[in-house]
Order: structure tokens, then C-alpha cells, then sequence
């Protein structure tokens, strides 16, 4: 028969998944031997149970429960409801993983009209017995009936009024007896029923609302953000009370065994006397620093700090650990491996390996890969941001603190940028057009788009902060202004960027530049290179790019977007000529005038680069994108060009598609026009052999072919590029070596893996188009039904940032294998936004991916991703 219900006793540390962390944990210190009030767990089983049944706790389990509250009875003799000695207990969530203020607790349970006369003679306190049983009346109408707290709130200031007092504690016993039958009042009145008087009633009803804050709606959004499953469920931890309120002998506090923001290695703390645990989480007095303690009350401090070096030794990490203490005695309520700031991470997980506690390996998993961002991007200043209001809020797309003048457009940003002012570019989505623009400014805020968004992948590459996806925000190109939150915004207003939590402030917030060089980074991250066996690439399509990328570790190029060059100075003039062309003769003349920038570009990398890969992906978007929509622009284009308005009309009217992204567009292009394929490979090729002819480095071109669908397209463009390089490397004289391989994003590819390969010296999984064409649904729009999914659990998290593994992962694995059947030697990679995102790296190092490719600023974060896949999953 399974089992439900622990006694701390029963259970250990091993017991996670079962117990949640905090039973898990309070019944590993038991057996150790320290001070735990004593208590029982309900299983994350039982949770699981309940939703299956229709949000119901079934009879077996809640007899189960009043099993193990007898056998708590029986321990600490005390018993519910009793006149002289009543059990009180604390009711508390505890997952799996540790989920800070998500869920509910709730405190002082067993409170009744009876048992508060018995603990009020048992402490001999009544106006400590009468707070007592408010504040229960108080949580549990708020947590277990969702009675606002504030409704009980005016009642109490109410009191305070007709006392003519100002302070809570100036209220005498009387008051206190009085609130409780006030607050009786008001729960009867909203709720139609007598406040529980059963405090097994109280219990199950406790353990019920537990169990539904699993599904509340911070939850769901903390889950989601940490990628925790739905179905984990959480534990619920009943515990006898103990009270640090019980008088100037008592008192609670919260401690780390090492500084969690800094990681030194020293108590760190604070408590308060004669408070329980939320009046020091409330703020409301200032609580005393754990070194206090010591004066106060040596012994306790003593056998405290004893505790916490067992913990730490005991568990080899920090601890963060909550404690009280009742008239004189210490009780451990809580332990468990503490939160840490970025740079307390990389401080104590190499200072326990120097202090023996843990190996190299172990260090390399303590340190969560998505935290070193904060080490590579500008931050608020701290003092700045407490004085900040946050005016708006959209999608975390980029990290990084960016401060500001509101620009709406390219032109505006590079003119105030040119001034030597610094510029936050306001638009309603990004295109090409503003890369320079972008370029330029230290944050990007978009209306609409998502994690894919163009504003999102490209500032992502270029480690600029972007808020992307706001739809509060309405702009009026026309006003130079946009509105948010009532207030309207003009060009040159000062306004704040959060990119790693979407925050948008109204107002100059100061920042601080990132120090991502201190010793601690450099030897955890030597350790990660030691036992990744994943290459970790980057995505970079300038030099500026490539050398940010390789001072970040990256050892090659897995995704050149040529076309992200297009729009650089001149280059797009001759673009927009090629786009216009009305035969191949003109197109070849155009081609020839983007030649020379190519080339440069291509040569510019390459000079960075040296040796390490490089895989140049020849040209994919849509031609549309690169030609204005409005008349105006087209007038004004069109006489640029030298050609009429009807002209450019027409062009732009022939390339209209009503789904581009499924459209005319990667190899589907060289198809139609070879001439563009034999103008990018005569670039790559002589870039290489003037670089090779340099004679520092030998470079082996790596081409890439993007969206195939099928053998013979690849072979047809394949011949394309063979014929054109063959020709040129035998005009040189030189022996240049090069691959032409392709990118498996379009699911027909990955069915067809293994004929493919006969062709394609290489394969890279563009995962965001596969995952676009696998779900069938825009990397662009999806975001505006995304949400509806996560609400109704359809979906657990964004498949373009976190790797659908069932589905399009189902299509990756498939193709790998295929692949390596045709051609066993054939290297292969991901270059979609994947490659940064650390459960989709472990994923690319099982499967036998041999490289991930990301933005510069995550290869720190793919390198130890990489590191903690090999060292959890050994091939
Ligand atoms: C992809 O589709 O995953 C990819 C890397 O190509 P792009 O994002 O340029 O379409
Ligand atoms: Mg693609």
C-alpha cells in the first residue's frame, strides 16, 4: 500500500522528490541529531493525488494524516483543542525545488475558542494567547477562505482608533480577546459559517489550500521561469510550534553560513527578540545582526553556530537556515542549500574545493549556468534602483541594465549616439533596417514580438539589453512620443531598461559595468572546459561580434547571417539593386557591386577567427524584407534608384507572401537565382585564400546551406557552390580545403537526414524554424497565444527558448542518427537560440551533438551547461 505521511523520523535527505527540500531536510537534521520541533510530512504523492481526484484529499490519506497527528500527540503531549496543554502546529509548503514565497504557510493552527483559554493558562500570557489566536484567524481566512488580509487590517486599525493607540503592541489582552470575536464576525459574515472550531478540520482544510498554492498563479509563472515541472507536486510539512514570541527570552532569526551575496565565509544573519518568523520577513522592526547574538545570549549563539558548520560540512554547501528560539532553547525550523548571488556562486564553489569539501566536478554543477549573465552585462546600481518605480513590464528578451533618451528610429539613434548621448530605441518591432540604430544604443523596448522576435535574437547578439513584447505601450510614430501607464514619453526623455526582468522604469537609473574577469570565474570556467565534451560556438555575424565571442570562450563560428551585413553603409543600396533586377544580366551587375563588402566582411572574421571554425550561411530572409512598405518611402526610394515609383511598386507587390517565413526564402532563393549563391561563394572563397596567403593562418571554409527540404535541391545548389570555388581555388594556386553542408530546419530535412547526407558535408539544427514548421505557428505571433497555453497547462514553457525535446527534439535525434548512418565522420551543431539555453544544451550533449552554437553573451553560459550535461550524463 503506498504511504503518504512521514514522521521526521521516518524519513532522510535522500527523500527529496518525496519529502519536497524542506521535509526532506527536517528529517535528515532529526536524525542528526539536532533540535526539530517535531512533525510530519505529507508526501508530494499525496499532492499529486489530490489533483487527480478532483482537488480532494481521499479518505485513506486523510486518515493516514490523523494516524500520524495522534503519534505527534502522543510525542509532544500535547493534544488539539485541549483545555490545559494544546498541540498548535505550523502548516508549510516544501517542493522539490525550492520555490522562495510562492506557495503559503500557515501558523498557530489548533486555535480555537477552547484551546486559546488552555494556552493562554499553559503560558500564563493571555494577551500573547488572544494575538495568537487572531493572527490565526487572520491567515488562515487569507490563505485557506482567500479573505483579503487587509479587510482585517481596518478592523484592527478600527480598534486602534476607538483605543486611541497607534501601535499594535500598545493593544492590552482585552483588545486582543476583543479582535478575535470582531474577526469571527466579519468571517462569519462573508463566509455565511462559524469560523472551524475543529482543529482537525482547521488541518485538513490547511493541507488542502497547501496543495491548491501549488497551482497559484505566482507558481505557475516562478515554475516556468525555472523550468520546474507542473507535476512534481509539493510536500506538506506539519510541525509543532515553537514561539519566538513568547517573551524577551525568545526570539527567531534567518542565517546563511556564508554570505550570499558575496560568498565570504562568515555567519551571516539576523534575528529579532520576542517576533515570529514573518514579523522579521514584514519589515516592520529592525531586526539585530546574528554577531548580536553572541552578547545576548552566548550559549545559544554557541550551539547555533555549531549547527551551521555541521549543516554546511553535512550537506558540503551553504546553508540558509531558519531558527527559533523559545524561552532560551534553540529550534531549527529550516536548512536548506542557500540562493546566492552570481558572484557568492563562483566564490564558494571554488573556495569548497580548496577547502577539501567538494571536487572540481561537483564545484562545476553548483554554479547555475544562467546566472553568470549577470557577470556579463551592466547592472542598476543598487541604491538607484530602490528609488525606481517600474512603469511597465515585457518580456526579459536580453539582459543587461540600459539607461537612456528615448529614440524611435535608426536615424535618431545614430544622430543623439553621434552627440555622445546615450539612446534607448523605442519601436513598434525591429527589422534589418535598424541594426545600425541598435547598434548603437545600450537598450532596445519593443511593442510587439517575442523571445524570437528579430529585437530579441539580434540584441541578444550583440549583448544589448532588449525588453521586447510590451503591448501597454502605444507609440505614435508620427508625434515622436509614445504613451505607457498614462504618461507620454518624447524623444530625449530619460527612460530605464531591465532586460533580465522586463522592468521598465520611466526615469534615469544609473548603472554599473559588468566585471566578469575575476579570478573565481576564470578557474570554475577552466574547470568546465576540462570536462565538457560538448564545442561551444558562437553565433556572430561582424568581427566586433566574433571577438567579443572569443574573449567569452567560443571556439569557433557555428552561424554567420550574412545577410545581418546587408544593411551595414552601402551594401544595401547594391541589395536593393540585385531585388529590382528585371533579368539575370542586371542581377549579376548588382551582385558584383556587393562583391567587394562581402568579401571584406568575410575576411574580417576570418582575421579574428585564425583557425577555429567559421560556418557562413548563405542568404535566407525573405527578399521583402529588405524594400520599405509605405508609398512614401517607396517614392523616395524609388528616385534614389533612379527608377519610377510604379517600378518599385510593382516589385514590392510581386514579393508580397501571406506567410514569408513559408515562404520564398533560404535555399529556395539560390535556387531561383544561382547567381547570388556564385556571388557569396566567390566572397567566402577569396577571403580565404587571401587570409591562407597571409601565411599565419590556413583557413577551411565551412558553407552552409540554409532551409533544404530535400537531396536534390541540395545537390543542385551544392553544385553551385563547388563549381564556383573549384574554379577559383584552381586560379589561386593554392590548396584550399572547404565543406558545404546545411542546416536541418525544415522537418522534411530531418525525415530525410540520411539521403541529405549523401550531399551535406555537414548538418546544423536551426532550431527555430524547425520548431516553427514542426508546431506549425509563427516564431513571430506566437507569443500572442502562448500565454493561454502556459494558463492551461498545455504547454509547460516557450518551445522557441527551451528545446521542445518531445517533439522537435523526436525530429533532431532522428536526423543525427541518419546522419551519422551516411556519413559516420560528419560534424554537426545547432545554431538556433537553443544552443544558449542550458536544458537544451544537455539535451545537444546527449543525442551527440558535437558543438552548440549561441549568442556571445551566453557562451559562458553554454560552456557550463556543456560541463554539468558531461559530468551528469557521461557518453
Ligand atoms: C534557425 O532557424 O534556427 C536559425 C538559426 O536560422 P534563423 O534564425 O536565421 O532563421
Ligand atoms: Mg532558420
Amino acid at each position: 500500500m503506498a504511504k503518504f505521511v512521514y514522521d521526521f523520523s521516518e524519513g532522510n535527505g535522500s527523500m527529496r522528490e518525496l519529502l519536497g527540500g524542506k521535509g526532506a531536510n527536517l528529517a535528515e537534521m532529526s536524525n542528526l541529531g539536532m533540535p526539530v520541533p517535531q512533525g510530519f510530512t505529507v508526501t508530494t504523492e499525496a499532492c499529486t493525488q489530490y489533483y487527480n481526484d478532483g482537488r480532494t484529499i481521499a479518505p485513506e490519506i486523510e486518515a493516514e494524516i490523523m494516524e500520524h497527528l495522534a503519534k505527534l500527540e502522543e510525542k509532544t503531549g500535547k493534544q488539539f483543542g485541549s483545555t490545559t496543554n494544546p498541540l498548535l502546529v505550523s502548516v508549510r509548503s516544501g517542493a522539490r525545488a525550492s520555490m522562495p514565497g510562492m506557495m503559503d504557510t500557515i501558523l498557530n493552527l489548533g486555535l480555537n475558542d477552547v484551546a486559546v483559554e488552555g494556552f493562554a493558562a499553559k503560558t500564563g500570557n493571555p494577551r500573547f494567547a488572544y494575538d495568537s489566536y487572531r493572527r490565526f484567524i487572520q491567515m488562515f481566512s487569507d490563505v485557506v477562505m482567500e479573505l483579503s488580509k487587509k479587510r482585517f487590517e481596518e478592523i484592527i486599525d478600527d480598534l486602534k482608533d476607538k483605543k486611541g493607540v497607534k501601535q499594535d503592541v500598545e493593544l492590552a489582552a482585552d483588545d486582543m480577546k476583543e479582535l478575535v470575536v470582531r474577526f469571527k464576525e466579519f468571517y462569519k459574515n462573508e463566509k455565511g459559517e462559524d469560523f472551524p472550531q475543529d482543529p482537525k478540520v482547521q488541518l485538513m482544510e490547511a493541507v488542502k489550500a497547501v496543495f491548491r498554492s501549488w497551482d497559484n498563479p505566482r507558481a505557475n509563472v516562478y515554475r516556468r521561469m525555472n523550468e520546474i515541472p507542473y507535476d512534481w507536486g509539493t510536500a506538506v510539512n506539519v510541525q509543532s510550534m515553537v514561539f519566538g514570541n513568547s517573551g524577551n527570552n525568545s526570539g527567531t532569526g534567518v542565517a546563511f553560513t556564508r554570505n550570499p551575496a558575496t560568498g565570504e565565509k562568515a555567519l551571516f544573519g539576523e534575528y529579532l527578540i520576542n517576533a515570529q518568523g514573518e514579523d522579521v520577513v514584514a519589515g516592520v522592526r529592525t531586526p539585530s545582526p546574528i554577531s548580536k547574538l553572541q552578547e545576548e545570549m552566548p550559549g545559544v549563539y554557541d550551539q547555533f553556530a555549531d549547527i551551521a558548520t555541521r549543516l554546511e560540512q553535512h550537506y558540503k554547501d551553504m546553508q540558509d537556515m531558519e531558527f527559533t528560539i523559545e524561552d532560551g532553547k534553540l529550534y531549527m525550523l529550516q536548512t536548506r542549500n542557500g540562493k546566492r548571488t552570481a558572484a557568492a556562486a563562483l566564490k564558494v564553489a571554488v573556495d569548497l574545493v580548496d577547502e577539501g569539501m567538494i571536487d572540481e566536478k561537483e564545484a562545476v554543477c553548483r554554479v547555475e549556468p544562467k546566472q553568470l549573465d549577470a557577470l556579463l552585462h551592466p547592472t542598476f546600481d543598487a541604491e538607484a534602483l530602490k528609488k525606481a518605480a517600474v512603469v511597465g513590464k515585457g518580456l526579459a528578451a536580453s539582459p543587461g541594465a540600459a539607461c537612456g533618451r528615448v529614440v524611435f528610429t535608426a536615424e535618431e539613434a545614430k544622430e543623439w549616439a553621434a552627440r555622445g548621448e546615450k539612446v534607448v530605441l523605442v519601436r513598434l518591432e525591429t527589422s534589418p533596417e535598424d541594426i545600425e540604430g541598435m547598434q548603437v544604443s545600450q537598450g532596445i523596448l519593443t511593442v510587439r514580438g517575442g523571445m524570437t522576435s528579430h529585437a530579441a535574437v539580434v540584441a541578444r547578439g550583440m549583448g544589448t539589453c532588449c525588453v521586447s513584447g510590451c503591448g501597454d505601450i502605444v507609440v505614435d510614430y508620427a508625434a515622436k512620443q509614445f504613451t505607457l501607464a498614462g504618461k507620454a514619453y518624447k524623444e530625449g526623455d530619460w527612460i530605464s531598461l531591465d532586460g533580465s526582468t522586463g522592468n521598465i522604469y520611466g526615469e534615469a537609473v544609473a548603472t554599473v559595468p559588468a566585471d566578469p574577469g575575476s579570478g573565481y570565474f576564470g578557474r570554475l570556467m577552466g574547470w568546465a572546459d576540462k570536462y565538457r565534451q560538448l564545442g561551444v560556438y558562437t553565433n556572430a555575424d561582424t568581427p566586433r561580434d566574433a571577438k567579443q565571442a572569443v574573449a567569452f570562450g567560443a571556439q569557433g563560428i557555428g552561424l554567420v547571417r550574412t545577410e545581418h551585413m546587408f544593411f551595414e553603409g552601402d551594401r544595401i543600396k547594391a541589395v536593393r539593386e540585385m531585388i529590382v533586377a528585371e533579368n539575370t544580366e542586371e542581377r549579376k551587375k548588382a551582385l558584383a557591386k556587393l562583391l567587394p563588402y562581402q568579401q571584406g566582411d568575410f575576411e574580417g572574421i576570418y582575421e579574428v577567427m585564425g583557425e577555429r571554425p567559421v560556418v557562413i550561411r548563405y542568404l535566407d530572409p525573405p527578399l521583402h524584407e529588405f524594400l520599405p512598405t509605405k508609398a512614401e518611402d517607396i517614392a523616395e526610394l524609388a528616385a534614389d534608384m533612379g527608377i519610377t515609383a510604379e517600378r518599385l511598386t510593382e516589385v514590392v507587390a510581386s514579393l508580397h507572401e501571406v506567410n514569408p517565413m513559408m515562404g520564398f526564402r533560404g535555399c529556395r532563393l539560390a535556387v531561383a537565382y544561382p547567381e547570388i549563391a556564385e556571388m557569396q561563394t566567390t566572397a567566402v572563397i577569396n577571403a580565404a585564400i587571401n587570409v591562407t596567403k597571409k601565411g599565419q593562418y590556413t583557413i577551411k571554409p565551412e558553407i552552409m546551406i540554409p532551409l533544404t527540404t530535400d537531396v536534390k535541391e541540395m545537390k543542385y545548389v551544392k553544385e553551385v557552390v563547388v563549381s564556383t570555388a573549384d574554379r577559383i581555388i584552381a586560379e589561386s594556386g593554392i590548396d584550399l580545403k572547404y565543406e558545404v553542408g546545411t542546416m536541418i530546419e525544415d522537418p522534411r530535412a530531418a525525415l530525410l537526414a540520411g539521403e541529405i547526407a549523401t550531399e551535406a558535408e555537414f548538418f546544423s539544427f536551426g532550431t527555430n524554424d524547425l520548431t516553427q514548421l514542426t508546431f506549425g505557428f509563427s516564431r513571430d505571433d506566437a507569443g500572442k497565444f502562448l500565454g493561454y497555453y502556459y494558463d492551461k497547462k498545455i504547454y509547460e514553457s516557450d518551445p522557441f527558448a527551451h528545446l521542445d525535446q518531445n517533439g522537435v527534439g523526436k525530429l533532431v535525434e532522428m536526423a543525427v542518427k541518419a546522419g551519422k548512418a551516411t556519413r559516420p565522420e560528419m560534424h554537426m551543431g545547432i545554431c538556433g537560440e537553443h544552443g544558449g539555453d542550458p536544458t537544451s544544451v544537455e539535451f545537444c550533449h546527449k543525442v551527440g551533438l558535437t558543438y552548440v552554437s549561441c549568442s556571445p553573451f551566453r557562451v559562458p553560459i553554454a560552456r557550463l551547461a556543456a560541463a554539468q550535461a558531461a559530468i551528469k550524463n557521461p557518453r
